[in-house]
Protein backbone atom coordinates (compact mmCIF):
# COMPACT_ATOMS: atom_id res chain seq x y z
CA UNK A 1 0.00 0.00 0.00
CA UNK A 2 1.37 3.47 -0.88
CA UNK A 3 -0.06 6.36 1.20
CA UNK A 4 0.72 9.81 0.28
CA UNK A 5 0.12 11.67 4.00
CA UNK A 6 1.38 14.97 3.41
CA UNK A 7 -0.79 17.04 1.90
CA UNK A 8 0.29 20.16 4.17
CA UNK A 9 3.21 20.16 2.63
CA UNK A 10 1.91 19.60 -1.12
CA UNK A 11 -0.69 18.66 -2.80
CA UNK A 12 -1.42 16.12 -6.11
CA UNK A 13 -2.93 18.66 -8.75
CA UNK A 14 -6.19 18.23 -9.80
CA UNK A 15 -7.42 16.44 -12.80
CA UNK A 16 -9.15 20.24 -13.52
CA UNK A 17 -6.53 22.33 -12.65
CA UNK A 18 -3.88 20.34 -15.46
CA UNK A 19 -6.60 20.41 -18.01
CA UNK A 20 -7.13 24.06 -17.03
CA UNK A 21 -3.55 25.25 -17.38
CA UNK A 22 -2.53 22.62 -20.40
CA UNK A 23 -3.93 25.17 -23.23
CA UNK A 24 -1.74 28.39 -21.69
CA UNK A 25 1.57 26.39 -21.99
CA UNK A 26 0.58 24.83 -26.25
CA UNK A 27 -1.11 27.32 -27.81
CA UNK A 28 -2.21 30.05 -25.63
CA UNK A 29 1.37 30.96 -24.74
CA UNK A 30 0.74 34.67 -25.35
CA UNK A 31 2.30 37.75 -22.79
CA UNK A 32 -0.89 39.07 -21.47
CA UNK A 33 0.95 42.56 -21.97
CA UNK A 34 0.90 42.03 -25.42
CA UNK A 35 -1.33 44.02 -27.75
CA UNK A 36 -2.79 41.61 -30.53
CA UNK A 37 -4.89 38.28 -29.81
CA UNK A 38 -2.30 35.82 -28.78
CA UNK A 39 -1.47 38.40 -26.02
CA UNK A 40 -5.14 39.66 -25.15
CA UNK A 41 -6.79 35.71 -24.98
CA UNK A 42 -3.78 35.72 -22.45
CA UNK A 43 -4.95 38.59 -20.66
CA UNK A 44 -8.27 37.49 -20.62
CA UNK A 45 -7.70 34.28 -18.99
CA UNK A 46 -5.74 36.15 -15.95
CA UNK A 47 -8.61 38.60 -15.26
CA UNK A 48 -11.06 35.35 -15.79
CA UNK A 49 -8.79 33.51 -12.98
CA UNK A 50 -8.47 36.72 -11.28
CA UNK A 51 -12.49 36.70 -10.91
CA UNK A 52 -13.30 33.87 -9.87
CA UNK A 53 -10.70 33.31 -6.83
CA UNK A 54 -12.13 36.67 -5.87
CA UNK A 55 -16.04 34.85 -6.10
CA UNK A 56 -14.78 32.19 -4.24
CA UNK A 57 -13.37 34.58 -1.90
CA UNK A 58 -16.14 37.16 -1.30
CA UNK A 59 -13.52 39.29 -2.55
CA UNK A 60 -12.90 41.87 -5.44
CA UNK A 61 -11.07 40.72 -8.43
CA UNK A 62 -9.40 44.38 -7.95
CA UNK A 63 -8.28 43.08 -4.40
CA UNK A 64 -6.02 39.35 -5.66
CA UNK A 65 -2.98 40.27 -6.66
CA UNK A 66 -1.00 37.24 -8.36
CA UNK A 67 2.45 36.06 -7.05
CA UNK A 68 4.78 32.73 -7.02
CA UNK A 69 3.31 31.12 -3.92
CA UNK A 70 3.10 31.82 0.17
CA UNK A 71 6.87 32.47 0.49
CA UNK A 72 6.66 35.45 -1.57
CA UNK A 73 2.77 36.82 -0.73
CA UNK A 74 3.97 36.59 3.04
CA UNK A 75 7.00 38.94 2.25
CA UNK A 76 4.95 41.53 0.27
CA UNK A 77 2.47 41.63 2.83
CA UNK A 78 4.67 42.19 5.91
CA UNK A 79 7.43 44.20 3.88
CA UNK A 80 4.68 46.92 2.17
CA UNK A 81 2.67 47.39 5.65
CA UNK A 82 6.01 48.32 7.28
CA UNK A 83 6.98 50.59 4.99
CA UNK A 84 3.64 52.17 5.18
CA UNK A 85 4.07 52.20 9.06
CA UNK A 86 7.53 53.68 8.83
CA UNK A 87 6.29 56.52 6.19
CA UNK A 88 3.66 57.07 9.41
CA UNK A 89 6.09 57.22 12.02
CA UNK A 90 4.94 53.31 13.41
CA UNK A 91 7.46 50.86 13.38
CA UNK A 92 5.77 48.28 15.90
CA UNK A 93 4.64 44.93 14.65
CA UNK A 94 2.95 41.94 16.62
CA UNK A 95 3.05 38.05 15.72
CA UNK A 96 3.23 35.23 16.97
CA UNK A 97 6.45 32.58 17.73
CA UNK A 98 4.87 29.84 15.42
CA UNK A 99 4.18 31.24 12.30
CA UNK A 100 5.66 30.14 9.03
CA UNK A 101 9.22 30.88 7.84
CA UNK A 102 8.03 32.83 5.44
CA UNK A 103 7.10 35.54 8.04
CA UNK A 104 9.16 34.68 10.87
CA UNK A 105 12.52 35.51 8.92
CA UNK A 106 10.88 38.42 7.05
CA UNK A 107 10.09 39.50 10.72
CA UNK A 108 14.05 38.67 11.65
CA UNK A 109 14.86 41.07 8.80
CA UNK A 110 12.20 43.86 9.56
CA UNK A 111 13.54 43.91 13.28
CA UNK A 112 17.54 44.16 12.34
CA UNK A 113 16.31 47.39 9.54
CA UNK A 114 14.94 48.80 13.17
CA UNK A 115 11.03 47.51 13.91
CA UNK A 116 10.24 46.13 17.10
CA UNK A 117 8.43 42.88 16.72
CA UNK A 118 6.37 41.45 19.39
CA UNK A 119 5.83 37.57 19.25
CA UNK A 120 2.67 36.86 21.06
CA UNK A 121 2.61 33.45 23.26
CA UNK A 122 0.26 30.98 22.07
CA UNK A 123 -1.18 28.45 24.35
CA UNK A 124 -1.10 24.94 25.11
CA UNK A 125 -3.03 24.18 21.89
CA UNK A 126 -1.63 27.06 19.27
CA UNK A 127 -3.93 29.63 20.04
CA UNK A 128 -3.87 33.16 20.60
CA UNK A 129 -5.87 34.53 23.08
CA UNK A 130 -7.37 37.57 21.83
CA UNK A 131 -6.96 39.46 25.18
CA UNK A 132 -3.16 39.02 24.38
CA UNK A 133 -3.68 41.04 21.21
CA UNK A 134 -5.11 43.62 22.49
CA UNK A 135 -2.56 44.05 25.13
CA UNK A 136 0.23 43.57 22.57
CA UNK A 137 -1.15 46.62 20.57
CA UNK A 138 0.80 49.84 21.09
CA UNK A 139 0.65 53.44 19.59
CA UNK A 140 2.86 52.59 16.89
CA UNK A 141 1.82 49.36 16.04
CA UNK A 142 1.70 49.08 11.99
CA UNK A 143 0.96 45.73 11.04
CA UNK A 144 -0.12 42.46 13.41
CA UNK A 145 0.07 39.29 11.23
CA UNK A 146 -0.87 35.77 12.46
CA UNK A 147 -1.28 32.40 10.56
CA UNK A 148 -4.96 31.34 9.63
CA UNK A 149 -4.14 27.88 10.72
CA UNK A 150 -0.96 26.03 10.71
CA UNK A 151 1.22 24.20 8.92
CA UNK A 152 2.27 21.99 11.86
CA UNK A 153 -0.51 21.29 14.05
CA UNK A 154 -3.17 22.57 11.91
CA UNK A 155 -4.51 25.42 14.48
CA UNK A 156 -7.18 27.22 13.47
CA UNK A 157 -7.22 30.50 14.81
CA UNK A 158 -9.98 32.97 15.65
CA UNK A 159 -8.84 35.27 12.80
CA UNK A 160 -12.52 36.93 12.64
CA UNK A 161 -11.92 37.99 16.39
CA UNK A 162 -8.37 39.06 15.36
CA UNK A 163 -9.25 41.34 12.94
CA UNK A 164 -11.95 42.48 14.37
CA UNK A 165 -9.28 43.75 17.31
CA UNK A 166 -7.30 45.19 14.47
CA UNK A 167 -9.77 47.37 12.86
CA UNK A 168 -11.05 49.00 15.84
CA UNK A 169 -7.29 50.09 16.81
CA UNK A 170 -6.85 51.30 13.19
CA UNK A 171 -3.73 48.44 12.94
CA UNK A 172 -3.66 46.65 9.34
CA UNK A 173 -3.91 43.01 10.12
CA UNK A 174 -2.50 40.28 7.60
CA UNK A 175 -3.19 36.53 8.02
CA UNK A 176 -0.69 33.99 6.47
CA UNK A 177 -4.08 31.77 4.74
CA UNK A 178 -1.47 29.14 2.85
CA UNK A 179 -2.93 26.28 4.87
CA UNK A 180 -6.38 27.16 5.13
CA UNK A 181 -7.82 28.27 1.99
CA UNK A 182 -9.53 25.87 -0.07
CA UNK A 183 -10.29 23.69 2.91
CA UNK A 184 -12.27 26.15 5.35
CA UNK A 185 -14.92 28.67 4.43
CA UNK A 186 -13.27 31.79 4.07
CA UNK A 187 -15.15 35.02 3.27
CA UNK A 188 -12.94 38.38 3.48
CA UNK A 189 -16.38 40.11 3.60
CA UNK A 190 -17.07 38.05 7.02
CA UNK A 191 -13.03 37.64 7.65
CA UNK A 192 -12.22 41.77 7.78
CA UNK A 193 -8.15 40.69 7.48
CA UNK A 194 -6.54 43.34 5.28
CA UNK A 195 -3.98 41.05 3.70
CA UNK A 196 -4.55 37.48 2.91
CA UNK A 197 -1.36 34.52 1.73
CA UNK A 198 -2.80 31.92 -0.31
CA UNK A 199 -0.32 29.15 -2.43
CA UNK A 200 -2.13 26.75 -5.22
CA UNK A 201 0.01 24.06 -4.19
CA UNK A 202 -1.42 23.35 -1.00
CA UNK A 203 -5.03 23.18 -2.35
CA UNK A 204 -4.23 20.74 -6.03
CA UNK A 205 -3.05 23.78 -8.16
CA UNK A 206 0.66 23.87 -9.53
CA UNK A 207 3.64 24.96 -7.48
CA UNK A 208 5.19 28.50 -7.79
CA UNK A 209 1.47 30.41 -8.26
CA UNK A 210 -0.02 32.19 -5.58
CA UNK A 211 -1.77 35.36 -4.41
CA UNK A 212 -1.64 38.16 -2.25
CA UNK A 213 -5.47 39.45 -0.95
CA UNK A 214 -5.56 43.15 -0.37
CA UNK A 215 -8.14 45.05 0.58
CA UNK A 216 -9.54 47.92 -1.45
CA UNK A 217 -8.35 51.36 -0.15
CA UNK A 218 -4.75 49.30 0.59
CA UNK A 219 -2.12 48.89 -1.86
CA UNK A 220 0.88 46.31 -1.67
CA UNK A 221 3.79 47.56 -2.16
CA UNK A 222 6.20 45.80 -5.22
CA UNK A 223 8.95 43.53 -3.37
CA UNK A 224 10.68 43.91 -7.16
CA UNK A 225 11.75 46.49 -9.74
CA UNK A 226 10.62 46.00 -13.18
CA UNK A 227 7.93 45.93 -15.41
CA UNK A 228 4.48 47.32 -14.52
CA UNK A 229 2.25 44.39 -14.17
CA UNK A 230 -0.71 43.65 -11.40
CA UNK A 231 -1.22 47.21 -11.87
CA UNK A 232 2.64 48.21 -10.64
CA UNK A 233 2.54 46.12 -7.49
CA UNK A 234 4.05 42.88 -8.74
CA UNK A 235 6.36 43.32 -11.27
CA UNK A 236 7.19 39.92 -13.72
CA UNK A 237 5.48 38.86 -16.37
CA UNK A 238 2.54 36.74 -15.34
CA UNK A 239 2.65 32.88 -14.80
CA UNK A 240 -0.90 32.74 -16.55
CA UNK A 241 -1.26 28.98 -16.56
CA UNK A 242 -0.18 28.97 -13.42
CA UNK A 243 -2.90 31.73 -12.28
CA UNK A 244 -5.59 29.86 -14.38
CA UNK A 245 -4.81 26.74 -12.61
CA UNK A 246 -4.96 27.68 -9.37
CA UNK A 247 -8.63 29.34 -10.25
CA UNK A 248 -9.63 25.67 -11.63
CA UNK A 249 -8.37 24.43 -8.34
CA UNK A 250 -9.80 26.59 -6.01
CA UNK A 251 -13.11 26.51 -7.63
CA UNK A 252 -13.27 23.14 -7.48
CA UNK A 253 -12.04 22.39 -3.77
CA UNK A 254 -15.18 25.33 -2.90
CA UNK A 255 -17.26 23.21 -4.35
CA UNK A 256 -16.95 20.26 -2.68
CA UNK A 257 -15.42 21.51 0.47
CA UNK A 258 -18.31 20.82 2.91
CA UNK A 259 -18.57 17.39 1.80
CA UNK A 260 -14.97 16.89 1.82
CA UNK A 261 -14.27 18.28 5.30
CA UNK A 262 -16.80 16.18 7.00
CA UNK A 263 -15.47 13.42 5.45
CA UNK A 264 -12.26 14.22 6.29
CA UNK A 265 -13.21 15.26 10.06
CA UNK A 266 -14.43 11.89 10.34
CA UNK A 267 -11.30 10.13 9.12
CA UNK A 268 -8.93 12.59 11.28
CA UNK A 269 -11.05 11.77 14.33
CA UNK A 270 -10.31 7.74 13.48
CA UNK A 271 -6.82 8.26 13.04
CA UNK A 272 -6.24 10.17 16.34
CA UNK A 273 -7.91 8.07 18.66
CA UNK A 274 -5.80 5.30 17.23
CA UNK A 275 -2.52 6.83 17.83
CA UNK A 276 -3.81 7.74 20.90
CA UNK A 277 -3.72 3.99 21.82
CA UNK A 278 0.11 4.87 21.92
CA UNK A 279 1.69 4.78 25.16
CA UNK A 280 3.72 7.77 26.02
CA UNK A 281 2.23 10.12 23.26
CA UNK A 282 0.39 13.14 23.05
CA UNK A 283 -1.58 15.28 20.34
CA UNK A 284 -0.14 18.30 19.41
CA UNK A 285 -2.58 21.29 19.23
CA UNK A 286 -6.27 21.29 19.95
CA UNK A 287 -7.93 17.93 19.18
CA UNK A 288 -11.33 19.50 17.51
CA UNK A 289 -10.34 23.33 15.94
CA UNK A 290 -7.92 22.26 13.68
CA UNK A 291 -7.57 21.61 9.67
CA UNK A 292 -10.17 18.75 8.52
CA UNK A 293 -7.28 16.78 7.95
CA UNK A 294 -4.09 17.43 10.48
CA UNK A 295 -3.31 15.13 12.59
CA UNK A 296 0.17 15.83 14.59
CA UNK A 297 1.80 13.68 17.83
CA UNK A 298 4.51 13.54 19.53
CA UNK A 299 6.05 10.13 21.16
CA UNK A 300 8.41 10.08 23.57
CA UNK A 301 11.57 8.41 22.72
CA UNK A 302 11.65 8.60 19.24
CA UNK A 303 13.25 10.23 16.93
CA UNK A 304 10.97 12.08 14.38
CA UNK A 305 13.22 11.71 11.24
CA UNK A 306 13.58 7.92 12.07
CA UNK A 307 9.91 6.94 12.41
CA UNK A 308 9.77 8.79 9.20
CA UNK A 309 12.23 6.35 7.38
CA UNK A 310 10.28 3.89 8.99
CA UNK A 311 6.74 4.33 8.00
CA UNK A 312 8.32 4.98 4.09
CA UNK A 313 9.65 1.71 4.32
CA UNK A 314 5.70 0.86 5.02
CA UNK A 315 4.65 2.89 2.19
CA UNK A 316 3.43 6.07 3.80
CA UNK A 317 4.83 9.96 3.43
CA UNK A 318 4.73 11.81 6.37
CA UNK A 319 6.32 14.78 7.96
CA UNK A 320 8.04 15.35 11.39
CA UNK A 321 6.82 18.95 11.24
CA UNK A 322 6.83 21.18 8.35
CA UNK A 323 8.61 20.05 5.07
CA UNK A 324 11.24 23.15 5.55
CA UNK A 325 12.13 21.96 8.80
CA UNK A 326 13.10 18.74 7.13
CA UNK A 327 16.34 17.29 7.17
CA UNK A 328 17.60 19.79 9.79
CA UNK A 329 17.36 17.71 13.15
CA UNK A 330 16.03 20.74 14.84
CA UNK A 331 12.95 20.47 17.23
CA UNK A 332 9.95 21.96 15.41
CA UNK A 333 9.74 26.28 16.54
CA UNK A 334 5.92 25.61 16.53
CA UNK A 335 6.48 22.84 19.33
CA UNK A 336 8.46 24.60 21.47
CA UNK A 337 6.19 27.80 21.60
CA UNK A 338 3.43 25.41 22.76
CA UNK A 339 5.96 24.69 25.44
CA UNK A 340 7.03 20.79 24.48
CA UNK A 341 10.13 20.06 25.50
CA UNK A 342 12.44 19.86 23.09
CA UNK A 343 12.79 15.83 22.70
CA UNK A 344 9.36 15.85 21.93
CA UNK A 345 9.97 18.29 19.45
CA UNK A 346 11.99 16.11 17.98
CA UNK A 347 10.13 13.03 18.05
CA UNK A 348 7.06 14.57 16.34
CA UNK A 349 4.87 12.73 13.12
CA UNK A 350 2.15 14.92 10.86
CA UNK A 351 0.19 12.78 8.96
CA UNK A 352 -2.13 15.43 6.59
CA UNK A 353 -4.80 13.79 4.69
CA UNK A 354 -6.22 14.13 1.21
CA UNK A 355 -9.43 14.37 0.07
CA UNK A 356 -8.85 10.71 -1.39
CA UNK A 357 -7.98 8.90 1.84
CA UNK A 358 -9.75 5.93 2.80
CA UNK A 359 -10.68 4.60 6.26
CA UNK A 360 -8.64 1.47 5.22
CA UNK A 361 -5.61 3.58 4.63
CA UNK A 362 -6.45 5.17 8.19
CA UNK A 363 -6.45 1.72 10.08
CA UNK A 364 -3.11 0.49 7.98
CA UNK A 365 -1.45 4.72 9.21
CA UNK A 366 -2.37 3.33 12.81
CA UNK A 367 -0.89 -0.04 12.97
CA UNK A 368 2.00 0.88 11.13
CA UNK A 369 3.12 3.85 13.39
CA UNK A 370 2.64 1.43 16.36
CA UNK A 371 5.16 -1.10 14.66
CA UNK A 372 7.26 1.66 14.16
CA UNK A 373 7.36 3.48 17.66
CA UNK A 374 8.07 0.04 19.28
CA UNK A 375 10.54 -0.84 17.00
CA UNK A 376 12.38 2.77 17.52
CA UNK A 377 11.63 2.70 20.86
CA UNK A 378 13.38 -1.09 21.28
CA UNK A 379 16.76 0.18 20.05
CA UNK A 380 16.18 3.64 22.13
CA UNK A 381 19.15 3.84 25.49
CA UNK A 382 16.70 6.25 26.68
CA UNK A 383 13.96 4.75 26.54
CA UNK A 384 15.42 1.56 28.30
CA UNK A 385 16.29 3.71 30.83
CA UNK A 386 12.88 4.98 31.48
CA UNK A 387 11.04 1.76 31.03
CA UNK A 388 13.53 0.44 33.92
CA UNK A 389 12.73 3.18 35.90
CA UNK A 390 15.98 4.79 36.32
CA UNK A 391 15.04 7.95 34.34
CA UNK A 392 11.32 9.64 34.55
CA UNK A 393 9.22 9.83 31.93
CA UNK A 394 8.28 12.82 29.97
CA UNK A 395 4.78 11.98 29.76
N1 LIG B 1 2.89 29.73 4.84
C1 LIG B 1 2.49 28.53 5.27
C2 LIG B 1 1.60 28.42 6.46
C3 LIG B 1 2.90 27.38 4.61
O1 LIG B 1 2.50 26.18 5.04
C4 LIG B 1 3.74 27.50 3.48
C5 LIG B 1 4.26 26.30 2.77
O2 LIG B 1 4.62 25.33 3.37
C6 LIG B 1 4.11 28.79 3.05
C7 LIG B 1 3.66 29.88 3.76
C8 LIG B 1 4.98 29.00 1.85
O3 LIG B 1 4.23 28.77 0.68
P1 LIG B 1 4.97 28.46 -0.73
O4 LIG B 1 5.43 27.05 -0.65
O5 LIG B 1 3.90 28.64 -1.74
O6 LIG B 1 6.06 29.44 -0.88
Amino acid sequence: MRIYADNASTTKMSRAAIDAMLPYLAEQFGNPSSPYALGQAAKNALETAREDIAAVLGAAPREIYFTSGGTEADNQALRSAAAQGKRAGKTHIVSTAFEHHAVLRTLEALRSEGFAVTLLPVDETGLVEPEALASAIREDTCLVSVMAANNEIGTLQPVDELADICRRRGVVFHTDAVQAVGHVELDMRALGADMLSASAHKFHGPKGAGFLYVRKGRMPESLLLGGAQERGRRAGTENVAGAVAMAAALRECAEHREADSRRLTALRDRLTEGLSSIPHGILNGDAQRRLPGNVNFSFEGVEGEALLLLLDEKGISASAGSACAAGSLQPSHVLLALGRAPELARGALRLTLGEDATAQEIDYMIRAVRDAVETLRAHSPAWQERMSGRAAFLL
